[in-house]
């Protein structure tokens, strides 16, 4: 049974001899593809079945498994291949996507992925605001989005001094903050909008902001806070991006 499916992958890990295994991320979740031969000189395949590589993959389905027919590159994201920031962010992507994967239909996470590896590429955007925005977005198309409408006592849709609640997955603010817990974020305003950008806007719009200096640094801090307290996972991906981007000293 063959099938033709538009995929980025995700993942390339060597099998056998010559083979490889390719994790596809595609509109309808994630697949495990056997390539043969993908590892031989001159291998027709071996540049569009390499990570972050986008394209048509003709798959073929036998006795359960995913086999490679054939396929044709749609983008390969160049300017990713020579910043090892950017492909250390890119890794952590991958890992998210993996690790939260399920099996339902989810073609929003494939289009975040791209657009997100797009910004990362061009470099037009603070890697620290692909990173969150990857974050939140991610966590909100697996069903998980904060409820961040207004401060629910004072009803205020952008007070001076806003709080992200982490455990409750809202907002309040300092004039109405009650019991505070641990995980409390207070944030500024622009941060507050920046965290409802990217997780309301259309994913056509979704870079379309501009966040920069303490906003910029409390956006990052709340999504990669609010994405580790939702999943509940270590990612050795997110310690060795923030290794090689010196994150780690301040800790
Ligand atoms: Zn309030």
């Amino acid at each position: 049974m063959y099938e033709t499916v538009k995929g980025l992958v995700i993942r390339e890990v060597v099998f056998g001899e010559a083979d490889k295994l390719i994790d596809l991320l595609t509109e309808n979740g994630v697949r495990t593809v056997r390539v043969r031969g993908a590892r031989k000189q001159g291998s027709k395949y071996a540049a569009v079945t390499q990570v972050f590589s986008y394209g048509e993959f003709c798959l073929r389905q036998s006795g359960g498994r995913y086999y490679l027919d054939s396929a044709v590159s749609l983008s390969s994201f160049y300017g990713l291949r020579g910043r090892l920031e950017a492909l250390a962010l890119a890794a952590y992507f991958s890992e998210l996507v993996r690790r939260t994967a399920t099996d339902q239909p989810q073609p929003q996470i494939l289009r975040l992925f791209l657009i997100s590896l797009h910004y990362l590429s061009e470099q037009t955007r603070p890697d620290a605001q692909i990173k969150a925005v990857f974050e939140l977005r991610l966590i909100s198309e697996l069903g998980m989005m904060p409820d961040l409408v207004c401060c629910p006592v004072c009803m205020r849709y952008l007070p001076p001094a806003p709080i992200l609640r982490l455990d409750r997955a809202d907002m309040t603010c300092a004039d109405c903050w009650d019991a505070h817990e641990r995980n409390d974020l207070p944030v500024t305003p622009s941060a507050l909008q920046a965290v409802r950008h990217a997780v309301l806007a259309d994913l056509d719009r979704l870079f379309a902001f501009r966040v920069s200096g303490e906003s910029l640094r409390l956006f990052a801090v709340y999504a990669e806070a609010y994405v580790l307290r939702r999943t509940e996972n270590a990612y050795p991906t997110l310690h060795f991006y923030r290794q090689i981007t010196g994150a780690d000293d301040d800790d």
